[in-house]
């Protein structure tokens, strides 16, 4: 079966893909936009079965058309194209000198819609639509505000538009005192209000239309950005929107610079925020409700399958491999998490049928896809982790980067 992979996972993966070499022209790449229907994807793969026969090598040919042949199988799995279309990658993978290749094969439904059709036979992996999609797209609107100014404007990708910029019209601080200034503070609060109101409807009309906001970001030298945020002058919707508030030094187009400079980090950051939330949440209920956290891979990956995982948190750099050992004469097969300085050990000891006594196939696969595809039949969140901040080289060191939130304590 194939996951839905999100971006994070998407970089890693395409990371292992672009690892990985043929030892000559013999590793496929297939990508089936959405809409293609399968029966038109599965006749011209016969088509190049055919024409792969008369390939002269003949470890070359065999190569192709086990690799075709595999393409065409997993996709019999498929009765439509998913919504975003289909990505399969095939072929065989040197492990070590020749005759060490294994098959492999990434089904991948991918993030976002897949618009060209492309089979490539090559002796790498053809990943660069891919990678595509990794590519920043939507925009992100910024409000840069102070009592005297508002200045609007969106950022998509590297580029920059101003849209607007309204100025206020309230006078600064008064110096004299007495009645008359307090009078005059009145006024200048009720002005500041109404200001305050005008630019939260500059800001409706202008990021509504926008179609692919991903968020706010709200800047300015003093105070008034806060009580912006905070008076509600924004529209609930835009307002869930806002990932940052900033400090800068001016106002105007200015200001917005300074926000460009200020952002790179910020967007980086969102990512690892809600990360560390991850981890730091895990924590909490170690220390709390530990009986309704599991860690451990052995346990953890007892429980999932048992679909009392709520929330299965996994580090990117998790030392485990999932190994799947199957004997082609008699049918006996068994699948398990290995943890990666065990591998060799483990897989000497699959290496005949305990049933029948022959030769068994080991099929290494993704920890992080089989994790994913198991999680998925229970509906059961899978956060990914990074090593990028501290919580996350934590968890992988404390918790070998595998735990569990749980649904429920399980029974003892
Ligand atoms: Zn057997």
């Amino acid at each position: 079966m194939s996951v839905s992979l999100d971006k994070v996972r998407l970089e890693r993966l395409i990371k292992e893909l672009k690892s990985k070499k043929g030892r000559g022209t013999e590793l496929i790449s297939l990508y089936i936009p959405a809409g293609r229907p399968i029966g038109d994807v599965t006749s011209a793969l016969r088509e190049e079965l055919s024409t792969a026969a008369n390939i002269k090598d003949r470890t070359t040919r065999h190569h192709v058309l086990d690799a075709l042949t595999v393409t065409l199988q997993r996709l019999k799995m498929f009765t439509s194209t998913p919504k975003n279309g289909l990505v399969i990658f095939a072929g065989y993978i040197p492990r070590g000198p020749p005759g060490s290749e294994k098959m492999e094969v990434y089904v991948i439904e991918p993030p976002e819609p897949i618009n060209t059709y492309l089979y490539r036979c090559d002796s790498r992996f053809h990943t660069e639509i891919l990678e595509e999609m990794l590519e920043e797209k939507g925009s992100y609107g910024i409000i840069v505000i102070d009592r005297s100014s508002a200045t609007f404007a969106l950022l998509t990708g590297k580029r920059l538009k101003i849209l607007d910029e309204i100025t206020s019209g309230v006078p600064g601080k008064h110096s004299a005192g007495g009645q008359s200034a307090r009078r005059f503070e009145r006024v200048i609060e009720i002005m500041a209000h109404e200001f305050y109101k005008r630019a939260g409807e500059y800001a409706k009309k202008l990021f509504s239309e926008v179609r692919d906001l991903k968020g706010v970001i709200l800047a300015g030298p003093g105070p008034t950005k806060n009580d912006f945020y905070n008076g509600d002058y924004l529209p609930y919707d835009l307002k869930k929107m806002v990932i940052g508030i900033l400090d800068v030094g001016y106002t105007g187009e200015e200001g917005v610079y300074e926000v460009i400079d200020k952002t790179q980090d910020l967007l980086e950051g969102i990512r690892y925020i809600h990360e560390r939330r991850i981890v730091q949440r895990f924590l909490e209920y170690l220390a709390k409700r530990s009986d309704l956290v599991a860690y451990g891979y052995r346990e953890v990956y007892q429980l999932l399958k048992q679909g009392v995982v709520d929330t299965l948190i996994v580090s990117e750099e998790v030392p485990l491999s999932y190994v799947k050992a199957y004997c082609g004469n008699c049918g006996w097969s068994m699948e398990d998490l290995v943890r990666d300085e065990d591998l060799e050990q483990f897989e000497e000891a699959c290496s005949k049928c305990p049933v029948c006594g022959q030769p068994t196939t080991i099929d290494r696969g993704d920890v992080i896809e089989h994790l994913m595809e198991v999680a998925k039949s229970f509906n059961t969140k899978v956060e990914v982790i990074s090593t990028a901040t501290e919580e996350g080289k934590g968890f992988l060191d404390s918790f070998r980067g595998m735990a569990a939130l749980l649904r429920y304590a399980p029974q003892q």
